[in-house]
């Protein structure tokens, strides 16, 4: 009996470690049911922009409130974290405060007293952001978007951390030895006289139940963001290491339309040849997307990288003159479908089975894809480079390619292009007539 809660803590390690990977697997798997696309080029640049973006949070302080209070709380999540291990440690072998023996009481004390001050800078900023996402008119949160689940699970992370913080302070507070040593107790030195008056067996009570429900709470935490768009905690590191290098703008050319084209340019081509030997499979059997499975897997990696802060939104000329476009909204149905169709899989033993839907109209409208002006304030403001123009050229390739659906206007122009070499309806010969119109 006296290894009673060692046992039970490894268990429920071992069970929300084993859920966590279990659904990171999932993650993986659905990431690769895009298209492949090669970005192992250019390493050392890759790992620059990782360092700067996810490490560095350097896009983040562009908008200097909400950077500096994510920046804490990020810093508090990875180093609060430290703490975990010693807990994880505690838990497997019955001791207490491990390292407060393993490393000497100086450097112990600075450790945790530095955690407390985390905890407490943590408690705060989360508060502020809570303020920020509930009471303040704040236009990016208040989108249609985010009614219902992504709001909740906007709120719901910040509860968590609300209560982790809580738990570790507390925990720290009735700690009596901890207390009676009083080194590394900061923050937590003026929560325990909320407790005078307790018996010693009450205060070890309380301090044991925050203890356990703190290790228990990031155990959950750890499963929670595998349904909660806090996987970018994750995924920002690969999502920014993987993002696409080009110059902004610079359009994907197909190599099938490519080739097409220069045989058109040709004079001497024969244009019934058959394509040359082993080139046959370099023609799509479907040009451009309109399912989440026709996108590369960078695209469904940004799809769950996505934040859904709304910064792209904010700047998008598109959704401030009040189209339907939303760069947000475009990444938030890419993971929403990407997951449907995960779902489908696991329903049907390892195999999608046509479910008569798509990203394209059951998701995405026609509308909204050209709504886009091209401009890419979206795909540069996006603090975890997320390219969600990148999915709407995509998908308007589908429209144009093989729905032959693009609206009228554009469809004058091409047709103009094809006969006069030009956008506009004048033949090529009368192109100057202007210049001697009177
Ligand atoms: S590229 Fe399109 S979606 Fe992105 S900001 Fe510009 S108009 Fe909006
Ligand atoms: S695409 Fe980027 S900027 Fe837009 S909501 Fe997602 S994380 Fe934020």
């Amino acid at each position: 009996m006296q290894y009673l809660p060692n046992i039970i803590f490894a268990l429920a390690l071992a069970f929300g470690l084993g859920f966590f990977v279990m659904n990171i697997r999932k993650l993986i798997r659905n990431i690769n049911l895009g298209k492949d696309v090669n970005r192992k080029d250019k390493k050392p640049e890759r790992l620059k922009n990782m360092i700067k973006i996810a490490l560095g949070q350097s896009k983040m302080v562009k908008r200097p409130l909400s950077g500096f209070l994510h920046i804490i709380v990020y810093v508090g999540f990875i180093i609060i974290n430290i703490e975990v291990l010693e807990i994880i440690i505690d838990g497997l072998f019955g001791s207490h405060r491990i390292f407060q023996e393993v490393l000497g009481d100086g450097f112990y004390a600075f450790l945790i007293g530095f955690f407390e001050i985390l905890a407490a800078l943590v408690f705060v900023a989360v508060v502020i952001f809570w303020l920020r996402r509930n009471v303040s008119n704040i236009k990016r949160f208040l989108s249609k978007e985010m009614k219902g689940w992504p709001k909740k699970d906007g709120n719901n992370i910040l509860y968590f951390e609300m209560v982790l913080m809580t738990l570790f302070l507390v925990m720290n507070a009735t700690d009596v030895h901890f207390q009676q040593a009083g080194i590394g107790n900061p923050i937590s030195q003026f929560i325990t006289p909320l407790f005078d008056g307790f018996s010693a067996e009450g205060l070890h009570t309380i301090e044991r139940t925050c203890w356990w429900i703190h290790i228990l709470g990031i155990l959950v935490f750890l499963n929670y963001l595998y349904y909660s768009k806090h996987l970018h905690i994750l995924l920002a590191f690969p999502n920014t290491y993987f993002a696409n290098l080009n110059a902004k703008g610079q359009f994907t050319n197909l190599d099938s339309v490519t080739t097409e084209v220069k045989l058109m340019m040709d004079p001497d081509a024969d244009p019934y040849a058959a394509p040359p030997e082993g080139e046959e499979e370099a023609i799509p059997e479907k040009f451009g997307a309109s399912d989440v499975a026709d996108l590369s897997w960078v695209q469904l990696m940004n799809a769950y990288t996505c934040t859904e802060c709304g910064r792209c939104t904010s700047v998008c000329p598109a959704n401030l003159t009040g189209k339907e476009l939303s760069p947000r909204k475009i990444m938030m149905d890419t993971r929403d479908r990407l997951e449907e169709v995960g779902r489908n899989i696991d329903a049907n033993k390892g195999v999608f089975v046509d479910d008569g839907k798509q990203l394209l109209n059951d998701y995405i409208s026609p509308e909204e894809l050209w709504a886009c002006t091209s401009c890419n304030a979206c795909v540069e403001e996006c603090p975890v480079n997320i390219d969600p123009l990148s999915i709407i050229m995509d998908m308007r390739r589908y429209l144009v390619m093989e729905e032959s659906a693009a609206p009228q206007e554009l469809n004058m122009m091409m047709t103009n292009i094809e006969n006069n070499g030009a956008p506009w309806q004048y033949n090529q010969q009368d192109r100057l007539n202007w210049a001697n119109e009177e």
